[in-house]
C-alpha cells in the first residue's frame, strides 16, 4: 500500500476519484483496458458499498415513473453474471452470486392492494410475477408467517454478497496494476477547457488526461464541479443489521423476501454462508450516520412479523450508510458537452464543456446492480467509444451544461 505522500507529480491516463464499487469497477476495468490508471480514496471505511444489501432487483425496484431507470437496471441484471465470473476467473474469490428471486410479502390486505398496483405495473413493463397466496408463499419459504396475507414471486431479481464483491473488486483492480493512494481529492484541475488531474488534501495533484469523480454521496465535496451538479447529489442514510445463524441452525431463508408491514418496507436478504441482511430505513439526515435504537427495534419487529424465526438469529452487526441519492433517483454517468454524450467520447465532439472530465455517482438504492455497466460506460468513454444507449437520461447535463469556470482550475 503506498503511504501518504508519495503521489505528489504522480501522473497517469486516468485518476479515479472514489473507491466504492463504482470507482473500483471503473479502475479495474480501465486498467485492463490497457490505461495507466490512479485510484485516489482516504478509506475512511465508511463507503456505502460496505454496508449495502447487495441486492440485484431490478423488479422489485420497478416504481411508477421510472422507466429510464429500469432499463438501465435491466441492462446492469444483464451484465452481472459475466462480470462477477470474470472476477471470481481474476481473484479466485466467490462473490457469492445467487439468482432465486425476491419474493414479495404483503402483511395485510392493505399491503396486498399496494403490491397488486405495483405488479401490474411491472407487468405492463414486460417484468415477470407470480400471484401467490399465504399458503403458497410459506411452500416456498415455510418460516413466513402463517398470517402473511399474500406475496408475489419475481424471479428477475438476484443478489450478491457485497462485501466479498468489493474485497474482490479490490485485489483484482490491485492485480490489473491500479496505484492507490490513500487521500482525500479536494478538487477537480483544469486548463485549457480540459480536464487535467486532481488535487488532494495533503497538496499534492496527480496529473492525468482524463479524471473520473466516483465519490458517492462525497460528490458536493469535490471542487471544480458545476454548483448544480454538486447539489444534486445528497446523501440518503440506510440503517441495516446483519444476523447471523447460530450454529447448527438450518437456513430460514432460501430467497430474499420484500415485505410491507402495514406500509412499512422490510427487506430479508440471505447469504450462502448464513448471514441474514435486514434493511433498510431510508432517512434525509444528511451525512449523519448514528445507528439509532429505534431504527434497529423497527427494523426488527417488522422482520420478525413476516418471518418469526428471525428472533432466534444472532445480531451480529448493526451499520448505516450514505446512499447517493439525485433528484430523479437516477445515476450520474458521463462528462459535459457535446462531445461527452452516448455516441462521442470525451474531446470527440464539438462541445464547450470540460474534456476529460467524467462522473460516475448518484447510483442512490442501485449501485451495487450498476456498478459493472456503469464500468462499462465510463471505459467507453474513457476509450472514445459509444456507452450503451440506455445511458443517454443519465448524463451530467441534465443537471448542469458546463463546469465551473476556474473553479479548481489551475
Ligand atoms: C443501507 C443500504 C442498502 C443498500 N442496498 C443496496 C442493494 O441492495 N443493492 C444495490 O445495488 N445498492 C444498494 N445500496 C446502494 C449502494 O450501496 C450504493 O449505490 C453504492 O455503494 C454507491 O457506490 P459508490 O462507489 O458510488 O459510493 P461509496 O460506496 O459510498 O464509495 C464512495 C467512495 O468515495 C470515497 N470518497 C469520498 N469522498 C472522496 C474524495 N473527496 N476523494 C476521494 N475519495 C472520496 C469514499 O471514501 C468511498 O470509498 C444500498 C445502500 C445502503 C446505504
Amino acid at each position: 500500500m503506498p503511504a501518504k505522500g508519495v503521489h505528489v507529480a504522480v501522473t497517469a491516463d486516468v485518476v479515479v476519484a472514489g473507491g466504492g464499487v463504482i470507482g473500483t469497477a471503473i479502475a479495474w476495468q480501465a486498467a485492463a483496458a490497457g490505461l495507466d490508471v490512479v485510484l485516489v480514496d482516504p478509506e475512511r471505511g465508511d463507503a456505502a458499498s460496505l454496508v449495502a444489501a447487495g441486492m440485484l432487483a431490478p423488479v422489485s425496484e420497478a416504481l411508477f415513473g421510472e422507466g429510464a431507470l429500469l432499463r438501465v437496471n435491466l441492462l446492469a441484471l444483464e451484465r452481472f453474471p459475466s462480470f462477477a465470473a470474470e472476477l471470481e476467473d481474476v481473484t479466485g474469490h466467490r462473490v457469492g452470486l445467487r439468482r432465486e428471486g425476491t419474493l414479495a410479502i404483503a402483511y395485510d390486505p392493505g399491503d396486498y392492494a399496494a403490491l397488486m398496483r405495483l405488479t401490474a405495473f411491472r407487468r405492463s413493463a414486460g417484468l415477470e410475477a407470480e400471484e401467490l397466496d399465504s399458503r403458497a408463499c410459506r411452500k416456498l419459504e415455510s418460516f413466513l408467517a402463517p398470517d402473511v396475507h399474500g406475496g408475489v414471486l419475481f424471479p428477475g431479481d438476484w443478489s450478491v454478497d457485497n462485501r466479498r464483491y468489493a474485497a474482490a473488486l479490490r485485489e483484482a483492480m490491485t492485480a490489473a496494476k491500479v496505484r492507490i493512494v490513500r487521500d482525500r481529492v479536494t478538487g477537480v484541475l483544469a486548463g485549457d477547457g480540459r480536464a487535467c488531474g486532481v488535487a488532494v488534501a495533503d497538496g499534492g495533484e496527480i496529473g492525468a488526461a482524463q479524471v473520473v469523480v466516483a465519490t458517492g454521496c462525497w460528490t458536493s465535496s469535490v471542487a471544480g464541479l458545476p454548483a448544480e451538479l454538486r447539489a444534486a447529489v445528497r446523501p440518503v442514510k440506510g440503517q441495516l443489521l446483519r444476523l447471523r445463524h447460530p450454529d447448527g441452525m438450518p437456513p430460514v431463508l432460501t430467497r430474499t423476501i420484500r415485505a410491507t408491514v402495514r406500509g412499512v418496507d422490510v427487506y430479508l436478504v440471505p447469504r450462502a454462508d448464513g448471514e441474514v441482511i435486514v434493511g433498510a430505513t431510508q432517512e434525509e439526515r444528511g451525512p449523519d450516520r448514528a445507528v439509532t435504537a429505534g431504527a434497529v427495534h423497527d427494523l426488527l419487529h417488522d422482520a420478525m412479523s413476516v418471518l418469526p424465526v428471525t428472533s432466534e438469529l444472532i445480531l451480529a452487526e448493526t451499520c448505516a450508510g450514505l446512499r447517493p441519492g439525485t433528484p430523479d433517483n437516477g445515476p450520474i454517468v458521463g462528462g459535459f458537452g457535446a462531445g461527452t454524450g452516448p455516441g462521442n467520447g470525451p474531446g470527440n465532439g464539438p462541445g464547450n464543456g470540460q474534456r476529460g472530465l467524467l462522473l460516475a455517482t448518484g447510483h442512490y438504492r442501485n449501485g451495487i446492480l450498476m456498478s459493472p455497466v456503469t464500468a462499462d460506460a465510463i471505459v467507453a468513454y474513457l476509450t472514445g467509444q459509444p456507452p450503451a444507449a440506455e445511458w443517454e437520461p443519465f448524463t451530467p447535463e441534465r443537471f448542469a451544461a458546463t463546469p465551473a469556470a476556474g473553479e479548481g482550475s489551475r
